[in-house]
């Protein structure tokens, strides 16, 4: 029978900067129940006046932290919850939550096989669920990570993606598209075929592959993925919003 998911009241435990528009928080959870990585939690704010708005959150954190959650909260400028998140909310705060939701976009030990994860900007998150998981659960399958950003400062989990790099079999590539730091040595271009092609020639023919990210960079790749031979129904995308950015 499907479970029907009831809202909770999150406490915010901790906040932690990520980059100069990012943040994690921490939400201690009264109905933790374990997630897949890539599932997200809904957050619901609701003003003094009953006005609530409701949005879409994936959980950064791995399953074998019990109690709590992480997620992590890129500012759009002009938004109306992200901005809220990341300025006004403080420690010990309370909000709606309910999850975790999603059962499509999701990998655990479970699916096994050499991994590809493609992530652009905070498409990042739930992709690092999976490899926080990954790394808990000592899966040893090779693993890449793509990550897309626009400058070395907006690399999200940068200091953590280094340290689990190298481990179990993980390898991280970033392409930065907009600036480069003098004496960089990784990509400096939107993702295209020869990239994706460079990044999973090692991983076999049998990957899956997870895409996250805004929605034109999630159709580059996936299209590309096809392109140099990655069979549909390996690649699973996830978008995180509207624009094209
Ligand atoms: C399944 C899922 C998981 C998500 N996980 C995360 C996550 O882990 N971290 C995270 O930061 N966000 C995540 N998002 C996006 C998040 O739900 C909100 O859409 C985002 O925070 C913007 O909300 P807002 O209220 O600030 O902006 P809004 O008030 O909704 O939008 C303001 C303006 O920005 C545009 N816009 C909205 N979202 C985006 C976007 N992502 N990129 C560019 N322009 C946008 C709108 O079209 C509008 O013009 C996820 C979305 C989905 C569907």
């Amino acid at each position: 029978m499907k479970r029907t998911l009831e809202w909770q009241i999150a406490v915010v435990a901790a906040i932690r900067p990520e980059t100069a528009e990012v943040k994690t928080l921490t939400l201690a959870l009264p109905n933790w129940t374990p997630h897949r990585p890539g599932q997200h939690y809904d957050v619901r704010l609701t003003a003094d006046d009953g006005y609530a708005a409701q949005r879409s959150y994936s959980i950064a954190s791995e399953p074998e932290r019990t109690g709590e959650i992480d997620v992590t909260v890129e500012r759009i400028a002009d938004g109306e919850v992200s901005p809220f998140l990341l300025d006004t909310v403080v420690v010990g705060d309370r909000f709606e939550v309910r999850g975790p939701i999603g059962g499509y976009f999701v990998w655990d030990e479970s699916v096994g096989g050499p991994l590809l994860l493609v992530a652009g900007g905070s498409g990042v998150v739930p992709l690092m669920a999976m490899l926080r998981h990954r790394a808990a659960a000592h899966v040893s399958a090779p693993a890449r990570l793509l990550y897309s950003a626009r400058t070395y400062e907006q690399i999200i989990y940068g200091p953590e993606l280094d340290m689990l790099a190298g481990q179990n079999g993980l390898k991280v590539a970033y392409t930065l598209t907009r600036a480069q730091p003098p004496g960089w040595k990784g990509y400096a271009r939107r993702i295209d075929d020869a990239m994706l092609a460079e990044v999973t020639k090692p991983l076999g023919p049998n990957l899956v592959a997870y895409v996250c990210g805004p929605t034109a960079l999630v159709e580059a790749a996936a299209d590309g993925l096809e392109r140099i031979g990655l069979p549909a129904d390996r690649i699973r995308t996830e978008r995180f919003g509207p624009s094209g950015t």
